[in-house]
């Protein structure tokens, strides 16, 4: 059986590799002419890690990422409310990454040369059709470059990593609409600046309706003086509607206002904003879960299968898992029609559930019950607004819809 993977992104990436551990070819055909690192930071959690060190990465992504030691929430007057270990701060096998998407990617793409061999990623070579008989099925791609045809590629099973904007999801769902925006918008950077708190802590401040912040560091000691790489993600609920690329310029002056007086003692929020070189905007989109993603010989993973709100560092940590998942599936059945089945049935579900949660009560949720229960104001004891073991429980009702169990609670 050989397999044809369409984009190459974390899911692609991850699951050639996972493929060629399983002794099974396979070709990654890339849109982008050229391998850029696009994007910002993302955290990896260690549900996903665990993957990354049966594929023998854990120490190539140490040395481009920051072990994260905790998750910290905040209202928006700096006032703390939570904190909680992360990663094996906490208990569980594997770390805790935050990294820039781009440096991930990088080690991923190293790591499939390496392995796999220069001709494994193809680029270039955008995907616009698939067909199907029962013995198999046929990409059909186009130049990215000169929009003309390409030799048509045959394969045993073809899987659609391509992202948001599918072409392969379109194909098997051709009534779909467009991604569904949230009513939330996002601005995001990076910037050098001094270690914030224990230096290695993910923290959430505010809530949406009037500006919330996500703040981690993603690169240590950038400029042999201790300064980190600080990645920050400004949220706020506006009407905008935008198509999500991972490139797309923002404005500061379109969600600065709303940070303005985030002067606090262990950061000033608007001065690391605006010592931001490039401003980068997505706005905060999702499909509802699909009822399949199989169709014979060909079916969907990471963000082309289940997109998800980015609110619970989950969706490039569900593509790791479906590529383990369907390379497993792809290795203990003969028939790769069969294959495909089981890897949807065992992977859709979860993922829906995944989606719905980033909906309705991801990690964030936290902030909005003490939004909600001070009237946004600030409070004189967090413990009068809410109980340390309800905060806890807001915690841990996430973490085991999205799969992540720390060793402590495996053995009990
Ligand atoms: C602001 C933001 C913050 C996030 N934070 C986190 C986080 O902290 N933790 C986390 O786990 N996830 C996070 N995510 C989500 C995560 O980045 C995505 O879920 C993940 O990148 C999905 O990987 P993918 O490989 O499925 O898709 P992508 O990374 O989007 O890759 C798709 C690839 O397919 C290529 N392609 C597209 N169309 C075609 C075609 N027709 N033919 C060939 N190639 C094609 C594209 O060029 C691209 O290289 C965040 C997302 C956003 C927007």
């Amino acid at each position: 059986m050989d397999v044809v993977i369409v984009g190459a992104g974390i899911g692609g990436l991850t699951l050639a590799l996972f493929l060629h551990r399983a002794q099974i070819a396979c070709q990654v055909y890339e849109a982008a002419p050229r391998m850029r690192p696009l994007g910002v930071g993302i955290n990896i959690l260690p549900h996903a890690s665990e993957a990354f060190a049966e594929l023998g990465l854990e120490t190539s992504i140490t040395h481009v990422s920051v072990l994260t030691r905790e998750a910290v929430f905040f209202n928006r007057f700096g006032q703390l409310i939570y904190r909680e270990p992360v990663g094996r701060y906490a208990g569980y096998d594997h770390p805790q990454f935050s990294v820039h998407r781009g440096d991930l990617q990088q080690v991923l793409l190293d790591a499939v040369v390496e392995r796999l061999g220069p001709d494994a990623i193809v680029p270039g070579w955008k995907c616009v059709a698939i067909e199907q008989d029962h013995a198999g099925a046929v990409a059909h791609f186009e130049s990215s470059t000169t929009g003309q045809s390409l030799p048509p590629r045959p394969a045993g099973v073809i899987v659609g990593c391509d992202g948001l904007h599918s072409a392969v999801r379109r194909m098997l769902h051709p009534l779909e609409g467009p991604p569904l925006y949230s009513g939330v918008n996002m601005w995001r950077g990076v910037t050098a600046w001094q270690p914030i708190l224990s230096g290695a802590s993910m923290i959430r401040a505010g809530w949406l309706k009037t500006g919330k912040m996500v703040i981690y560091p993603i690169r240590d000691n950038v400029d042999g003086q201790g300064r980190q790489l600080v990645n920050w993600v400004a949220e706020l609920e506006v009407p905008r509607e935008i198509q999500r690329d991972w490139n797309r310029q923002g404005n500061i002056d379109d969600f600065i206002g709303a940070f303005d007086g985030w002067h606090f003692d262990w950061l000033d929020v608007p001065c690391m904003i605006r010592s931001t070189e490039t401003i980068l905007e997505f706005p905060m989109v999702d499909q509802d879960p699909l009822p399949w993603w199989s169709r014979g010989h060909v079916t969907l993973l990471g963000d082309a299968a289940h997109p998800m709100y980015p609110r619970g560092s989950n969706g490039a940590g569900q593509a790791i898992l479906d590529a383990r998942a369907l390379a497993t599936a792809l290795r203990l059945q003969d028939d790769p029609v069969e294959a495909l089945k089981s890897y949807e049935a065992e992977r859709l579900p979860f993922t829906a559930e995944v989606v719905r949660m980033n909906r309705r009560n991801p990690p964030d949720a936290i902030l909005r019950e003490v939004f909600e229960r001070t009237g946004d104001r600030p409070f004189v004891r967090v413990e009068d607004v809410i109980s340390e073991r309800e905060l806890a429980a807001l915690s841990e009702g996430y973490k085991r819809v999205a799969g992540l169990r720390p060793r402590v609670a495996r053995t009990a």
